[in-house]
């Protein structure tokens, strides 16, 4: 599956953050070495969709979508040199696609900081720089066997790596993330296979205290206008609070305590779905009394690929795709109605599958 990797300094609440997402007590439980074995949970994806669908079909069974969440503990200062547990942490970014990283904005004397005090800016910096630090490692040895390769001849997609890989080391020699460098599309097609730490998808979380869930305070602040130019999206969340909210029994005693603090929802609710979106993933449903299912895919998927994700044989197999959006078939409230009221329509192999499409695949076995 896509996994999202948490990552930040010791101390910033990653594990807080990562334990009230899975609720993953005991989970954690069964990694005694958990500073050297990552956590892995697999995380439901909140959507309300699905449980409208629920009320409806009444189905006997129910299966939301998941996302992967990596709890990547120990990148610390001069990790990229081995400090730590240095190089063991970032192959494990390597495997993720995307970087959740967490920022501690929130005052505690009782919780020290690895450099002395609290500065988010600071903290975002000594990471990018270790991340950074690795990927010129990768490029510089990559270009070196790159143009050695090109001057013995060569073809153009040889040549466009060269370029990109100057176009990188450029900016990595200047303290830039390789996801600051803008390429073009067949640039970005030669890009793909390097992998790189600094070119994933990122989302920042500030980790704020109570007081500051609704309202920010000044180190979201500087994080937000830090991180201006990177289009990268910033969440505010109290990792300590949600665990505390996560600790609680029933749905109301939930809602009550977010009322509370003024929140219409648990920001590790939000967190989620902005993962699965960082990802670039969707949702597709399956109705049917025995289940209601939601399926992940990747945007831009057709209909065949992900009649593949149920079975191979769906789509090797497929013949036709019937779909009904969700909206009209909530409005009209089964799959009989939509079809009379002309809202099914019947899909071929180019369909591009969207989000909230309700699929009903017809194959060849
Ligand atoms: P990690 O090393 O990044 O995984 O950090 P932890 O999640 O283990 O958190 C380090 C310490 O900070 C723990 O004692 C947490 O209880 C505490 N902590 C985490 N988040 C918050 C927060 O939002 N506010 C306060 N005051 N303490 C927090």
């Amino acid at each position: 599956g896509l996994q999202c990797g948490i990552v930040g300094l010791p101390n910033v609440g990653k594990s807080t953050l990562f334990n009230c997402l899975s609720n993953a007590k005991a989970q954690s439980a069964n990694f005694p070495f958990c500073t050297i074995e990552p956590n892995v949970g697999v995380i439901t994806v909140p959507d309300e969709r699905l449980n409208k669908l629920v009320e409806l079909v009444q189905p006997q069974n129910v299966v939301p979508a998941v996302v992967e969440i990596v709890d990547i503990a120990g990148l610390v200062k001069g990790a990229s040199k081995g400090e730590g547990l240095g190089n063991k942490f970032l192959s494990n970014i390597r495997e993720t696609d995307a970087i959740i990283h967490v920022l501690r904005c929130f005052d505690d004397n009782n919780i020290v900081h690895v450099d002395g005090n609290v500065d988010p800016i600071r903290d975002k910096e000594t990471i990018d720089t270790e991340l950074q630090l690795k990927d010129l490692e990768t490029v510089e040895s990559r270009l070196a066997k790159e143009e050695k390769k090109a001057q013995t001849g060569g073809d153009a997609k040889a040549k466009r790596l060269v370029e990109v890989l100057h176009l990188y080391k450029d900016a990595l020699v200047q303290g830039k993330s390789a996801r600051s460098v803008q390429l073009n599309d067949l640039q970005q097609e030669a890009a793909k296979e390097l992998m790189l730490l600094t070119n994933k998808p990122i989302l920042y979380v500030c980790n704020v205290d109570e007081a500051s869930v609704v309202t920010g305070n000044k180190y979201v602040d500087a994080v937000r206008e830090a991180v201006k130019d990177e289009g990268a999206e910033v969440l505010v969340i109290g990792a300590a609070i949600e665990a505390d909210i996560a600790e609680l029994d029933t749905y109301e005693e939930k809602q009550l305590f977010l009322q509370d603090l003024g929140l219409e929802e648990a920001g590790v609710n939000k967190l989620i779905r902005t993962a699965y979106k960082l990802l670039n993933l969707r949702t597709y449903f399956t109705a049917g009394p025995k289940e209601v299912r939601a399926w992940t895919f990747k945007n831009g998927m057709k209909a065949p690929q992900t009649a593949g994700i149920i079975h191979t044989d769906f789509e090797k197999g497929f013949i036709r795709a019937e779909v009904i959006k969700y909206e009209d078939f909530i409005a009209l409230g089964s799959e009989a109605k939509c079809k009379e009221a002309g809202k099914m329509s019947v899909e071929g192999k180019e369909y591009v599958v969207q989000d909230g499409d309700m699929m009903n695949f017809r194959f060849n076995v």
